[in-house]
């Protein structure tokens, strides 16, 4: 099997109620990239990448479709079904740029599932349940508002939530964790993410003046180094999201034993194949993680869902999906969504997305 076409595309995709509020950045509309590969039998698979604005990560929109333009026709004549050497090529293309080469991969994914009759949750190593916990991610807000959303969606059935907090001064953070946790206690874990936006010095405090409050503090700072110097000073277990760049980072923070686990997200680490690699690390070392998405629609939605259900139960901290904040779907029929708090998983085969492509438009770039 052969890829003989790849078409690029972009969408937009406004976000719902906007904007969406983060420490660094306000989102009104989120730019996502799609990618429909064609093999010279006809099959066709779908990849999808959507960095979250140009400031959450060095990853942008445009960027994305860059890359995949300096690497897209080098991939024609390529085997979407060896997905190892399908990265290689990539690699031997362009250098980093995982993002963009996760739409690749996923599309690929997705080929091989429809090749194949499987699943991409049973290609990955089998799916252990087809009801998949979600979380729930506050934007940055205030303490009523936040702890009113925490016990609505603790009511939904969420088993997780995640508050976002800096970008202001940390007593209105903490105000709002001891409101939420007094509004819905173990009804929901909680996870407390500072998307790179504190102070070690309001870490420390944050940590300190909420030492009766069980969360996990993912990404409270900006660098490894600061997560590092307040390492052995906090009460809260710490994950690391936005620096978990690549395997490599992955396997320098594990061996350190700096960190408790993961918000990971599946375009970040370069897609589905090193996203088993990560699952796998996780596994060995017992340390929970998530799968994200970045932001996007029902096909990377689709991938998330995929990954997350092989992780082993204990370890999973759910799959985030922008579905919430993003009008409709791609398939009608069978889009991606949260009820329950869970996210049944795509019946297949391959990703079980199958998008009105007249959604997109026309191609941005083809390559054949
Ligand atoms: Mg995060």
């Amino acid at each position: 099997m052969k890829i003989a076409e790849i078409h690029i595309y972009s969408h937009a995709l406004p976000v719902k109620n906007g904007p969406y509020r983060m420490a660094s950045a306000s989102v009104w509309s989120l730019d996502t990239t799609l990618v429909k590969m064609i093999t010279d039998g006809g099959l066709v698979g779908w990849g999808e990448t959507c960095p979250i604005g140009p400031v959450y990560q060095p990853q942008h929109a445009g960027g994305a479709r860059a890359a995949l333009a300096e690497i897209a026709q080098g991939l024609i004549g390529a085997d979407p079904l060896q997905p190892l050497l399908l990265h290689r090529r990539m690699d031997g293309l362009l250098n980093g740029h995982r993002y963009a080469k996760a739409a690749i991969d996923i599309a690929a994914h997705d080929l091989m599932g429809k090749a194949w009759g499987m699943r991409v949750a049973d290609l990955l190593g089998g799916a252990v349940t087809d009801r998949v916990p979600s979380y729930y991610a506050s934007g940055v807000g205030e303490p009523d508002e936040i702890s009113r959303i925490a016990a609505e969606r603790a009511a939904e059935g969420f088993p997780r939530m995640q508050v976002k907090v800096g970008g202001r001064p940390v007593e209105v953070d903490i105000e709002v964790i001891r409101k939420v946790w007094e509004r819905v206690g173990t009804k929901m874990r909680l996870a407390v993410d500072g998307n790179r936006g504190l102070t070690t010095r309001d870490a420390l405090r944050l940590s300190r003046e909420c030492g009766d409050i069980p969360f996990v503090l993912e990404q409270p700072c900006n660098t490894i180094e600061e997560i590092a110097a307040i390492r052995g000073q906090v009460h809260h277990g710490i994950y690391l999201d936005e620096n978990g760049e690549d395997l490599n980072t992955i396997l320098r923070v594990v061996g350190a034993g700096l960190v408790d686990g993961f918000g990971m997200k599946l375009t970040r680490i370069g897609g589905l194949r090193p996203m088993t690699v990560f699952r796998d690390i996780c596994e060995v070392r017992s340390l929970p993680h998530t799968c994200d998405d970045a932001w996007g629609g029902d096909i990377i939605a689709a991938a998330c869902t995929h990954i997350g259900a092989t992780v082993q139960p204990r370890l999973n901290e759910g799959v985030w999906i922008a579905q919430p904040y993003i009008e409709g779907h791609y398939d009608a029929a069978n889009g991606v969504k949260i009820e329950g708090g869970h996210i049944k998983l795509p019946k297949g085969p391959g990703l079980g997305i199958t998008p009105d492509e007249g959604l997109f438009g026309m191609p941005v770039m083809s390559f054949g």
